[in-house]
């Protein structure tokens, strides 16, 4: 196993002395490949402190480009990004805070095809790219997302459990659209990337209990969180046969 570098010594040192992680789990960190989908809001700032912890390769994959409400929810985009492809100008902001991580950009099509290739699959967006419940892995997937003042942190290993749809279902059902829900506010986009960062984390050092199928709901307007267990929805086409079951947790 390969020793520190000084400098990884010195930036790590945290986590090093940190019973939880230790010089064994920095390493699974800096071994880590997460696949982000998503680079706006929550999914930037979890990325961010993924970059941070030292996570060693980064792949980003989001179409769209940088506009002026962007700059509102995320504190790594600048003006200057403005149209540019949010996932070059988030690649960018990641590599200044950690030149050690390797971050790479992806089209949703290119990373749907080598999806298998990845530790853990970090969702931090609202909605999923099409198919990406029947990739063929079954690694776990954290989801973060957020609207107006609420957001959701939940985590599934995809195969085992309810599916993602089912979980965004409940999401919807904890939390029903109001009239005039704009995207996100962005304090709550932090709260919801910390706390998926910390789950991201956990699943990758293999500590703690990752919650499965258990939906974290952040309110910001009344400082609440609440914890929802998912159950698959009846006829759901991606959960049917044995995977229906109630989980608890
Ligand atoms: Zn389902």
């Amino acid at each position: 196993m390969a020793a520190f570098t000084e400098d990884q010594i010195r930036r790590y040192s945290r986590h090093i002395l940190l019973p939880e992680v230790g010089g064994k789990g920095q390493r699974r960190l800096l071994a880590a490949r997460v696949l982000l989908l998503g680079a706006a809001g929550p999914g930037a700032v979890a990325a961010g402190y993924l970059a941070a912890a030292g996570v060693g390769r980064l792949e980003i994959a989001d179409g769209a480009a940088v506009a002026p409400a962007d700059l509102a929810d995320s504190m790594f985009f600048v003006h200057a990004d403005l149209g540019r492809p949010r996932a070059h100008a988030l690649r960018d902001a990641l590599a200044a805070l950690n030149p050690e991580v390797q971050v790479n950009t992806w089209s949703d099509a290119e990373a749907a095809r080598v999806g298998a290739a990845w530790d853990l699959v970090l969702l931090g967006a609202p909605a999923a790219p099409a198919g990406l419940a029947a990739w063929p892995n079954a690694r776990p997937l954290i989801w973060g997302a957020a609207r107006g003042a609420h957001g959701w942190r939940t985590a599934l290993a995809l195969g085992d459990g309810p599916s993602l749809a089912c979980v965004q279902a409940a999401a919807e059902k904890a939390a029903p659209p109001a009239a005039g829900d704009v995207d996100l506010a962005a304090p709550v986009a932090g709260l919801v990337g910390s706390l998926t960062a910390v789950e991201v984390v956990k699943a990758l050092l293999g500590k703690g209990e990752l919650a499965c199928g258990v939906l974290v709901r952040c309110d910001g307007l009344r400082g609440l969180g609440e914890r929802v267990v998912c159950a698959p929805r009846p006829g759901c086409p991606a959960c049917g046969g044995e995977r229906v079951r109630e989980r608890s947790g």
